[in-house]
């Protein structure tokens, strides 16, 4: 069976010092909870975020890397600086990395590797638009970035990474696919994950679903038999509400 995990990506929010009382204000409310939960806040609040998770069964993860491990690449952080931080995941090609900062499937791809290099464990996105939608393309856009993100990694990867299934125009929206939607692209990647990489590993690798999950949304979509958790935008920077998705998921 494939532990829930629930992950929080809190985007460009919280200084180190919200996100140290933050971790602090969740760590009671979601204590005795057989869920994975991650949560995801910027480089300069990864430090304070791993101090005050240390010891609890809260994990961080970064929102992206860069895809080689050291070199003259200002601005640029990478995979062995963010372990050594204490990161165990991290975010790789958020819709909004591909929107506004030039990330391909192939940038993914890289990114992935390099994850993996530093054992880190990624959390890969992909989705639709909405024009793509409307355009019958959602499973043909899924596939490509699932084929070309995840290409040429090895059965066992595939087994400990995390997809998440972002329709983009259900990110900040207030819009969600419908659970039944959400588990028909979900179930699809399964399938070709399948056929990529084997059976047993696509078994394995948990997926989530992303895109205006709130508490009273969450149940739907973990009643579907391929949906392992969510990736949350908005409601991971409340710990009341994160946790009454992390308490309702498990
Ligand atoms: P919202 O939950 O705010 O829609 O954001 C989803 C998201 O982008 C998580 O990565």
């Amino acid at each position: 069976m494939r532990q829930v995990i629930i992950a929080g990506n809190w985007k460009m929010y919280k200084t180190a010092g919200e996100a140290r009382r933050l971790v602090e204000d969740l760590k009671p409310l979601v204590g005795a909870t057989q869920v994975e939960i991650v949560v995801c806040p910027p480089f300069t609040a990864l430090a304070a975020a791993v101090n005050a998770a240390s010891g609890t069964n809260i994990s961080v993860g970064a929102q992206d890397l860069f895809w080689e491990d050291e070199g003259p690449y200002t601005g640029e952080v990478s995979g062995p600086m963010l372990k050594d931080l204490g990161c165990r995941f991290c975010i790789i090609g958020h819709s909004e990395r591909r929107q506004y900062f030039g990330e391909t499937d192939a940038s993914v791809r890289k990114k992935v590797q390099a994850a993996f290099r530093s054992d880190l464990i990624p959390i890969v996105c992909v989705g639709e638009t909405l024009a793509e939608r409307e355009d019958g393309k959602t499973l043909e856009v899924c596939r490509r970035q699932v084929e070309e993100g995840l290409g040429g990694l090895t059965p066992e990867k595939i087994a400990r990474l995390v997809v998440a299934y972002e329709p983009v125009w259900a990110i900040g929206t207030g819009k969600t696919a419908t659970p039944q939607d959400a588990q028909e692209v979900i179930g699809f990647i399964r399938e070709l994950l399948g056929k990529m990489y084997g059976k047993d590993p696509a078994q394995r690798c948990r997926i989530q679903y992303g895109g205006s999950v709130k508490p009273e949304n969450i149940a739907s979509f973990m009643e579907q038999p391929d949906i392992d958790g969510a990736l949350v935008g908005g409601a991971s920077l409340d710990p009341i509400s994160f946790a009454a998705i992390v308490n309702t998921a498990a």
